[in-house]
């Protein structure tokens, strides 16, 4: 009996989920579709110029050796963009729980739970009364003050307290912010005349979280404001929580009053973790990713690799993406090529990512940086700006700049957008974050 087109394809993605790597099949066929055969040419629809590329240039010899296996004949593979792609996306159920429960600068990372935090005694501590604050809002500790180095999960913890609260059906409204966005708003609402609608929105919530407060040093109006809303939020017994690079004697340019305030409570450090948590922290990211890496590897990254989390997993990312490329045996050598000292490494900079992505994209950087309102030269160009925040952690106003001297608002909407996008679009997404990996694998962000 003949099978249909759409049986043949699904054969074939069984054996191509067996040959290349889940986070790699998830990227690039979740949304392939099989249109017709036509003479001798299979013909696969796919949602992007981005996904057809990718596809064509990495996959056509083992698609068309598969369709040749399921079906019995040779057959070319042809891939074209679909239709449906330039459809709008389609409308994504409101969370329920956002509108009346959930007010912020930008949207929680559902990634960063408690679950997902692997706890060592580098982060004892701040775990510990993060978890407390979140089951007990203004009971535990009030304020929570969180400092640490970066890329030791501060970002992470102020998340899961966000996740686990929103989880619960308690009715408690929360925000988070951060203190940079917090002042960008702030300043936003003085030239809108919307300030009263600002400070109603960060002083009438149950929990605030506000992350990177040593941001706010030469901000005196900002720190003035926060002062204020952390005068309101603590005496109506709502619950504060915020985050640092360093303990609050050190924060010696913010106001005195402000820095007293942040000692009421409890203030828990977070450091580099030992050599045993970050195997462990390995671990549980090689599972998330859903890659299978001995724990000898393991080990042997954790060795090389010490500063914090952040860039241990940048390290995982390479030496995954050196296995999954065949490239051979991953010996001890190998891995001393692969995780050079972290000094040798080239850091990664705004126009570095403007121009992995202008290439991707097949966009020039005069448009990069020039007026174009074109849908895809806007589209890479905001894709750029998330990618560039990201992994570089420049300021909104400085990533403005770079990108043909756009006003910082424009640049936080487009990265509040891409944000938005990533959420709606499962195909874009992993587009975005192959971009991302791909980029930490070259250099250190
Ligand atoms: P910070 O805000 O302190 O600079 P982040 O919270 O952004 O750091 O953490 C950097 C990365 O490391 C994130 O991807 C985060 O999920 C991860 N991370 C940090 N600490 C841990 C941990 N203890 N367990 C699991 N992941 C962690
Ligand atoms: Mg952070």
């Amino acid at each position: 009996m003949e099978r249909t087109i759409d049986e043949i394809w699904e054969n074939v993605r069984v054996h191509l989920s067996e040959e290349v790597p889940p986070t790699s099949f998830a990227a690039w066929f979740s949304e392939a579709r099989p249109l017709v055969i036509d003479g001798d040419e299979f013909i696969l629809e796919v949602p992007s110029l981005f996904a057809k590329g990718g596809i064509e240039r990495k996959y056509r010899g083992l698609l068309e050796r598969l369709l040749e296996e399921v079906t019995g004949h040779k057959l070319d593979l042809r891939v074209r963009v679909g239709e449906w792609a330039h459809s709008q996306p389609p409308e994504v159920p409101e969370d329920p729980r956002l509108p009346r429960r959930y007010i912020g600068s930008q949207p929680l990372n559902p990634d960063y739970t408690f679950d997902s935090f692997v706890r060592g005694k580098n982060v004892y501590l701040a775990h510990a009364a993060a978890q407390a604050v979140a089951d007990s809002p203004a009971r535990a500790y009030n304020p929570l003050f969180i400092y640490g180095g970066v890329g030791l999960g501060k970002t992470h913890l102020l998340h899961a307290i966000g996740n686990h609260v929103l989880s619960k059906p308690s009715g408690l409204t929360l925000g988070y912010t951060t203190s940079e966005r917090f002042a960008i708003e702030l300043i936003n609402s003085i030239g809108s005349n919307s300030q009263e609608a600002f400070r109603a929105k960060y002083r009438n919530v149950d929990l605030l979280l506000i992350d990177d407060v040593h941001f706010l040093k030469n901000k005196e109006g900002t720190q003035e404001e926060l002062f204020h809303t952390f005068n309101e939020l603590y005496g109506n017994g709502r619950q504060i929580v915020l985050s640092s690079d360093r303990p609050p004697e050190e924060l010696r340019e913010l106001q005195e009053r402000l820095v007293s305030r942040f000692r009421w409570g409890l203030v828990a450090d977070v450091q580099a973790p030992d050599l045993e948590t970050r195997i462990a922290i390995l671990r549980e990211k090689a599972r998330w990713r859903g890659v299978e890496v001995e724990d000898q590897m393991l080990e042997l990254i954790a060795t090389r690799i010490t500063t914090n989390v952040r860039d241990l997993e940048g390290a995982l990312i390479r030496v995954v993406a050196y296995v999954e490329l065949g490239e051979g045996p991953l010996t001890d050598d190998v891995l001393a090529e692969i995780l050079p000292k972290e000094e040798t490494i080239p850091r990664l900079t705004v126009d570095l990512v403007k121009d992995e992505v202008a290439r991707r994209y097949n966009v020039s950087l005069d448009d990069m940086e020039g007026p174009s309102r074109k849908r895809e030269v806007t589209q890479a160009r905001q894709i750029a700006i998330y990618l560039a925040r990201e992994l570089t952690q420049s300021s909104f106003p400085a990533l403005g700049r770079a990108f043909g001297g756009r006003d910082h608002t424009t640049t936080m909407h487009s990265y509040q957008k891409v944000q938005e996008l990533m959420r709606q679009m499962p195909l874009l997404r992993g587009e975005i974050e192959a971009i991302r990996d791909e980029l930490l694998a070259r250099y250190t962000p």
